[in-house]
């Protein structure tokens, strides 16, 4: 667990370090679970979002991208369901005077419980070798099956309980498993409220004449509202998708992991609908293509499992997260949601518009049905810069720390490094960059010995660095360096263009999506 909590901060110190994240208005002591982006973080950033939209939009003929308003008319909010019960339960610590989720505490408990069964299945597993039959394991252990089976009841006890809004059952739950704050060890808790995650807001000049509006908690409902106009202007035909890119705001009780859970965040959404009866179809056909696009990142299939919802939310049919094993666990990184018609029934009741499709092939109207993908685009920022950040102890004994990016992702992709500046090596080493700006994101850095230089684009997760000397100025040829291999060769100045292009193109990523 130590080991974890160190390699969390050391994540979170290299990705300040490094101008990739900021805690917002610093100088003011900053802003609970609020971050600023840096220089580095933006173009990480722009980057993910650009392999998003590429494989949502540009390679499905039948999807389309728009950028709707964070502030919408306040019935949204209603109709969405969001009003009534965007709630958390909340419950304080009173000797710590902490705040929790209560539904997390439980949850924590629960993963406790999958660590105990993933522990005697990994003994068994070294215990019997080849001949391990994981699945006939699982099956048959008793201990592997209990621990199950009380995860099992514990959280569908706790699903039931905050359906009926019985939160003194969940309260009783808390105790019952003797569940303690993580920090102190106490067991002295409140009780359990409900408390509205949505951020309230003013619109209008006047204190009389103002109306209350909330910051969007997600995109989705601006892909709803735009459903009709969308599909008119577009012409697609069932089934389509509409995708979002945007902020989202959140007033969560319990924000204490970096940039996993912030009170203003961006997610990725896409809403595909489909005709009534189909939709648990493209449900597991869009589960196995988020999953991947996930895969494509070269993470570690490892790293990811599916978590499928067994309690539904009261508009879903279907649900399911991927997770992520971050570095304090698996958690949830984006959802799937087979949504129904709920959204869009909502909307048509509480604005007496019609929200239909004619179908020519049924030859009749209808609400379409919805499968979202919602990710959220820090989370996934998060999960990269955990996974690839490495210390690694070199032959000769040295270390360096590389943040292994897939290169389509990389906030730079190639650092142009004059040897000196003397000489007409910092002019030449211009020369290239001034050429090679118009593909790529590139620095130019003359400052510092070259193994200094060469560290700090490996921590920067810099594919390539040029380094430009004496004979380059003869032989028009510079020293290539790859950031994973560490291996340098000379290449002439008229290949660099195509030799960073092979290697950062986003048609890397794409093409194993086909
Ligand atoms: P959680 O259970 O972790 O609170 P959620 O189920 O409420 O998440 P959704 O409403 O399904 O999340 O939102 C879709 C995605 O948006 C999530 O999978 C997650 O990646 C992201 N997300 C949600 N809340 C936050 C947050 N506070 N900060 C950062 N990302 C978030």
């Amino acid at each position: 667990m130590a080991k974890q909590e160190d390699a969390f901060k050391k994540v979170v110190s290299h990705a300040k370090e490094y101008g990739f994240i900021f805690p917002s208005s610093e100088i003011y002591d900053g802003l609970s679970a609020v971050y600023d982006y840096g220089q580095n973080g933006a173009e990480l950033k722009n980057n993910i979002k650009q392999y998003w939209w590429k494989a949502m939009v540009q390679l499905n003929e039948n999807i389309v991208g728009i950028d709707s308003a964070i502030l919408m008319h306040p019935t949204t909010w209603k109709a969405s369901g969001h009003v009534d019960a965007f709630n958390d339960p909340l419950i304080d610590n009173k000797d710590s005077k902490k705040r929790f989720r209560a539904d997390v505490l439980i949850e924590d408990y629960c993963a406790k419980l999958e660590d105990k069964a993933q522990k005697e299945i990994d003994k068994a597993a070294k215990r019997f070798g080849d001949a391990f039959d994981k699945a006939q394991f699982e099956a048959t252990n008793s201990r592997v099956i209990d621990y199950r089976e009380k995860q099992k009841s514990i959280l569908s006890r706790m699903a039931q309980s905050l359906d009926n809004n019985d939160l003194a059952d969940v309260k009783a739950l808390i105790e019952e498993l003797e569940i303690a704050d993580p920090d102190t060890g106490s067991k002295n808790w409140t009780e359990v409220r409900q408390f509205n995650l949505m951020f309230g807001t003013k619109l209008g000049a006047s204190a009389e004449h103002a109306m209350d509006l909330y910051l969007r908690p997600e995109t989705a409902q601006g892909i709803f509202v735009n459903f009709l106009n969308v599909q008119k202007t577009s012409r697609h035909k069932l089934p389509f998708g509409i995708a979002q890119i945007g902020k989202a705001f959140r007033n969560e009780i319990v924000a204490r992991q970096f940039i996993f859970r912030m009170r203003e965040f961006e997610q990725m959404e896409m809403q595909f609908f489909v005709p009534p009866g189909t939709e648990l179809k493209f449900y597991e056909e869009w589960k196995q293509k988020r999953l991947n696009w996930h895969l494509a990142l070269g993470l570690g299939e490892e790293n990811y499992k599916f978590h499928d919802h067994e309690k539904l939310a009261h508009y879903a049919n279907a649900a399911a997260d991927i997770e992520f094993k971050f570095p304090f666990g698996f958690k949830e990184l984006e959802g799937i949601h087979s949504r129904t018609d709920f959204d869009l029934n909502a909307h048509e009741q509480h604005s007496g518009r019609k929200l239909q499709y004619f179908d020519p092939e049924r030859n009749e109207n209808y609400v379409p049905y919805v499968v979202e993908t919602s990710i959220g685009l820090d989370r996934l920022f998060l999960a990269l810069m955990s996974n690839c950040l490495k210390d690694e102890v070199l032959e000769d004994g040295s270390e360096r720390t590389v943040l292994s990016l897939p290169p389509a992702l990389a906030p730079v992709k190639a650092a142009i490094l004059p040897l000196m500046k003397k000489d007409g090596l910092g002019e030449y080493a211009e020369k290239i960059f001034d050429d090679l700006k118009y593909d790529f994101n590139l620095i130019y850095e003359d400052k510092d010995s070259i193994g200094k230089r060469y560290r700090r684009n490996d921590a920067l997760g810099t594919p390539y660095c040029i380094t430009v000397d004496h004979e380059s100025l003869s032989d028009h040829t510079v020293t290539l360096r790859d950031r994973d291999t560490m291996k340098q060769e000379r290449v002439a100045v008229s290949e660099l263009r195509r030799i960073i292009d092979e290697k950062t193109n986003f048609r890397n990523l794409l093409t194993q999506l086909s």
